[in-house]
């Protein structure tokens, strides 16, 4: 057990680690922040800050030397350096990153437990690309297969057409169907370290231009039916892997049941509602288990919740959100509102 006063690493600087900070340090922890941008929003929040790139074994280094845990905000942290961190722990392992990091591997690892992904080919080079549409058909969706997130690195094929003259970048890809779902969900739990799994309740997540705009609960019924089954495959990739500390695994709620798309070893977006709509937030309960605490409930803490990101502009409009005295208003403390920039979030509980 780690207790209350030792230091606690994050790895990135954004405002997952923002909102972790903030519950370690309610526990009374301490966080450092480890990220190569200057302005983090997390280490704001934070007691010490250390500003380097990736590969800096020397900084990696210092940084370890001052956490008693390490945990990361951030999934597309390169694995090789984490190798600098010796003695300190790194939870979630690092194998929870490896995976999550390629969009195809971490579907063939669910796959391997039994999990239905969306049927997909990688495409390494331009010249697969046809036979990787022939394969699957159309429409289909062409992602890079890491550093994606929020729908960047991707393009939309209609027809096979479409995948003609595209101007890809150099890197690996994958082709994959397009699902036809009637709504999206994620399960979000927590493993401890003695292995106990809470699950909070499933949002129904409504996503526009790629990016997530509302998760809400409880989730329509014809979503609830389906999240037993995604809880079983979660738990199975949570097992697997070892895993300490919240994960989340993303679902297309379709006729024929869940369809996986796809994972993230972290604190999500589709959870910041449990801040205020869960016994115990997302954030406190990965705290709890990457310093080997006793979990907090999961259960809902009010009838209804809503949670809505406030992107690029939108959370110009905190005023008029602030004067209703049922939201819960978050800001990120991000200096310039760009279009598509996760600037801030709000929540609103219903209790009749
Ligand atoms: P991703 O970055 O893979 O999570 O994709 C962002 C969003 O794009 C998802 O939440 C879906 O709304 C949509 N999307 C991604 N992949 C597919 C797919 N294979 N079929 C249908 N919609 C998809």
């Amino acid at each position: 057990m780690i207790p209350p006063g030792e230091t606690i690493g994050i790895l990135g600087g954004g405002q997952l680690g923002r909102m972790i900070a903030m519950a370690a340090a309610q526990l009374g922890y301490r966080c450092h922040v480890y990220a190569p941008e200057a302005d983090s929003i997390a280490a704001e929040v934070s007691a010490a800050f250390t500003c380097a790139r990736w590969d800096d074994a020397e900084a990696m280094a210092a940084f370890a030397a001052d956490c008693a845990v390490i945990t990361y905000e951030f999934e597309n942290v390169p694995v090789g350096p984490l190798t600098t961190l010796g003695e300190a722990a790194l939870l979630p392992n690092p194998r929870a990153l490896e995976i999550a990091q390629d969009r195809l591997s971490e579907k063939r690892f669910v796959s391997d437990l039994g999990g239905t992904p969306a049927p997909f080919a990688p495409v390494d080079s331009p010249a697969d690309l046809a036979g990787a549409v022939a394969a699957i058909g159309v429409p289909g969706i062409l992602k890079t297969r890491r550093d994606g997130y929020d729908g960047k690195g991707q393009w939309r094929i209609m027809a096979a057409a479409d995948a003609e003259g595209l101007d890809l970048p150099a890197k690996p890809l994958i082709y994959e169907g397009l699902v036809r779902f009637f709504a999206e969900f994620s399960v979000i739990l927590c493993r401890g370290a003695d292995g106990d799994i809470r699950y909070f309740d499933s949002p129904h997540n409504v996503h526009e231009g790629g990016i997530l705009s509302t998760s809400t609960l409880p989730a329509p019924g014809a979503v609830l039916e389906q999240v037993p089954a995604a809880r079983g495959l979660a738990a199975k990739v949570a097992e697997a892997l070892g895993y300490v500390g919240v994960l989340t695994l993303e679902f297309f709620a379709t006729e024929s049941g869940p369809v996986f798309n796809e994972m993230a070893p972290r604190v999500h977006n589709s959870g910041h509602w449990t801040i205020e709509g869960a016994i115990t937030s997302q954030f406190e309960n990965h705290v709890r288990a990457i310093c080997a605490l006793p979990l907090g409930g999961t259960g809902l803490a009010a009838k209804a919740v809503e949670m809505r990101n406030l992107i690029g502009d939108e959370a110009h409009d905190w005023p008029a959100i602030l004067a209703d005295p049922a939201n819960h208003l978050h800001l990120y403390g991000k200096a310039a509102a760009r279009p598509g920039r996760k600037m801030g979030h709000v929540t609103r509980l219903t209790f009749g």
